[in-house]
C-alpha cells in the first residue's frame, strides 16, 4: 500500500443539518473538492484539493460550509515547521522545484506596521478636508533643476513628458495571460475613470484595449512578448521591467496550456508554446547598454512618454537606482519583496530580496545626496495595503505607489496563493472561459473606484491631520514618521526618529 507523507492543509466542514444538496458548492468548485453521492443523496468532500480560496463558502445559499485548518499535525518543532516538513515531502515525492504565488507570506517584519504618522496640534493647525483644498494630484516624470526664459523673460516649455494621476496610485503590472481579460478590463476601466493607470505586464496589449491607451504604461519585459511600434506608442508611458519583488533574478515563464486563443496572438507566439522571460535582457549588461533601450524607446515614440524602470529591491538597490537615475529613464519603480506574483520558485520569493520601506529610504537619501533626485520619480510598490502604507511610503520619500495584490482583492481574490495552478475560482488569474465569466467587470471596475476613492478620501484626511494639504508638501516629509521598536540602525536607514524623540 503507498504511504501518504502529506496531510491535506485544510478540512472542508459541512453542516449536514444545514446542508440543503443544492450542489452550488460542486459546480463552484473547479478544484472537484466536493463530490455528490447520489445513493445516498449526500455531498462529500476530497480535502486534499481544496486550496481554500472560499467560493464555495461564499456561494453556499444555507451557510452550510466552512474551511478550517487541518487538525492534523507533524511533530513540529522551532526547527522544523509543519510547514518545512510538509514542503520537504512535497520535493522527495516530485522531485520539482516548489511553486507558489502572491507575494512573500514569511515572517520578517514589516516596516509599515512600524512606522507612525505625525498630526498637527496648537501651533501648526490640522486642516479640515471637507472644507479646504487638499491636492492629491501628482505628476511623475523627470523635473527640471531650474526654470529657463527665452529671450522675452518667458518661461521655456522644456518639461520632459509627465504622466498626471489623481492620486498618487497605480495599477502594477499584470499581464494578460497571467490574469484574465475581465480582470484586465476591470482594471483599465477603473483606470480610466480614476484618472490613474494601470499596466500591461509583459503579455502585450489586447487590442480590445487600445481605447485606454491614455491611461496604460505598457511593459517591455526581456521576452519582449507582444512588443511593436503600435504598441509602444499607444500607452501613456513605457516600463523596461528588469526585475520583479517576488522573483529577483529569475525570468518569467508562463506554461504553454496557457498560451492559446487571444493570448498567444497578443504575445505573437503560436498557441501552446511556452512563453519564457530570461532571467537578464540579453541587450543589457550595463547602464550604458540600459540607456541605449530607454533612448531606443523614446526615438521610437518621439520622444512623448516618459520612461519607467522597473526593479526589485535588493541589496545594492540604492547604487542600482543612481545609475538608473544617469540612464535618462523618467521613473525608477522598485517592487519590494512582498510583491505579487503569478507563479514563482517559492525559495526565491521567501528569502531573496528586501522590505520596500528599506528600499525606497535607501534610495531617496541617496539620490538625494547625490543631487539627482529630480531627475528621476519614485514609484514604489510590494504589498501596499492601504491609505496609510500610500503617506507613509510618500513620507518616506515615493512619488507614487503600485498596487497589485490589493486591485486583487478588490476583485474578489481570497490570497488562495493558487494562481499558478490557473484555475483561479474567482475568474481572476484563469483563461478557463467559464472561470473567467465569474468575474463580471462591470462589478468589477466599480469595486476598484470604491477601493481607490476610498483610499483618497482617507489620504486626505491624514494629509489634513499633519497640517498638510498636498502629496507634494508630504513627500520625503520624514518628520512626520516615527518608528515603533525598531533598532537603531533600521530608523537610520529608514531616516526617522524614534517615537518620543
Ligand atoms: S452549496 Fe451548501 S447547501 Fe448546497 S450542497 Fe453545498 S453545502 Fe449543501
Ligand atoms: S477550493 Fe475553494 S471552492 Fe473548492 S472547496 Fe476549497 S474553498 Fe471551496
Ligand atoms: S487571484 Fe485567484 S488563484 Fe490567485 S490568489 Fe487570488 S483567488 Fe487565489
Amino acid at each position: 500500500m503507498a504511504v501518504n507523507f502529506l496531510y491535506p492543509d485544510y478540512e472542508v466542514a459541512r453542516n449536514y443539518d444545514r446542508c440543503i444538496v443544492c450542489r452550488a458548492c460542486e459546480r463552484q468548485c473547479a478544484n472537484e473538492v466536493h463530490e455528490y453521492l447520489a445513493d445516498a443523496n449526500k455531498m462529500v468532500c476530497d480535502d486534499a484539493k481544496c486550496v481554500n480560496c472560499h467560493r464555495c463558502v461564499s456561494l453556499c445559499p444555507t451557510r452550510a460550509l466552512k474551511i478550517v485548518k487541518s487538525g492534523n499535525i507533524y511533530k513540529e518543532n522551532t526547527n522544523w515547521s509543519g510547514k518545512t516538513i510538509n514542503e520537504l515531502y512535497r520535493q522527495a515525492g516530485s522531485g520539482g522545484v516548489l511553486l507558489s504565488s502572491m507575494g512573500n507570506p514569511e515572517n520578517y517584519p514589516v516596516y509599515f506596521d512600524k512606522i507612525l504618522v505625525n498630526a498637527s496640534q496648537v501651533t501648526n493647525p490640522s486642516i479640515d478636508p471637507l472644507r479646504e483644498p487638499m491636492e492629491t494630484r501628482v505628476f511623475l516624470g523627470a523635473k527640471p533643476q531650474c526654470i529657463e526664459r527665452d529671450g522675452d523673460g518667458r518661461i521655456k516649455n522644456n518639461l520632459p513628458p509627465q504622466l498626471s494621476l489623481s492620486m498618487p496610485v497605480m495599477f502594477s503590472a499584470m499581464s494578460y495571460g497571467s490574469i484574465s481579460y475581465n480582470a484586465h478590463e476591470s482594471l483599465a476601466r477603473a483606470a480610466e475613470e480614476l484618472g490613474i493607470l494601470y499596466n500591461t505586464g509583459e503579455g502585450g496589449l489586447h487590442e480590445d484595449f487600445y481605447r485606454y491607451g491614455g491611461n496604460t504604461v505598457v511593459q517591455v519585459a526581456s521576452g519582449r512578448f507582444g512588443v511593436h511600434s503600435e504598441y509602444l506608442n499607444s500607452g501613456a508611458a513605457i516600463e523596461i521591467k528588469m526585475g520583479q519583488g517576488a522573483k529577483p533574478g529569475i525570468g518569467g515563464h508562463l506554461p504553454g496550456a496557457k498560451i492559446v486563443g487571444d493570448i498567444s496572438r497578443t504575445r505573437m507566439i503560436p498557441e501552446g508554446s511556452d512563453a519564457i522571460s530570461p532571467a537578464p535582457h540579453h541587450d543589457i549588461y550595463s547602464i550604458e547598454d540600459l540607456r541605449q533601450l530607454v533612448y531606443s524607446l523614446k526615438e521610437a515614440t518621439d520622444y512623448k512618454k516618459p520612461v519607467i524602470v522597473k526593479i526589485a529591491a535588493v541589496h545594492n538597490v540604492a547604487v542600482i537606482a543612481s545609475g538608473i537615475a544617469r540612464s535618462g529613464a523618467d521613473i525608477i519603480a522598485i517592487d519590494g519583496f512582498r510583491g505579487g506574483t503569478g507563479a514563482a520558485p517559492t525559495r526565491i520569493r521567501d528569502h531573496v530580496g528586501i522590505p520596500i520601506e528599506l528600499a525606497l529610504a535607501g534610495v531617496d537619501k541617496r539620490l538625494r545626496d547625490e543631487g539627482i533626485r529630480d531627475n528621476v520619480s519614485i514609484v514604489v510598490g510590494g504589498s501596499i495595503r492601504s491609505s496609510a502604507d500610500i503617506v507613509k511610503a510618500v513620507a518616506l520619500g515615493a512619488d507614487c505607489v503600485y498596487i497589485a495584490s490589493a486591485a486583487l482583492l478588490a476583485l474578489g481574490c481570497h490570497l488562495c496563493r493558487s494562481c499558478h495552478a490557473g484555475k483561479c475560482n474567482w475568474g481572476i488569474a484563469t483563461q478557463i472561459p467559464e472561470l473567467v465569466k465569474r468575474l463580471n467587470p462591470e462589478i468589477g471596475y466599480k469595486r476598484l473606484v470604491n477601493l481607490l476613492t476610498a483610499w483618497r478620501h482617507e489620504i486626505k484626511e491624514m494629509m489634513g491631520g499633519m497640517g498638510i494639504n498636498s502629496i507634494e508638501s508630504l513627500k520625503g516629509n520624514r518628520l512626520m514618521l516615527r518608528g515603533v521598536g525598531l533598532n537603531e540602525k533600521e530608523l537610520e536607514i529608514l531616516g526617522i526618529k524614534h517615537a518620543g524623540e
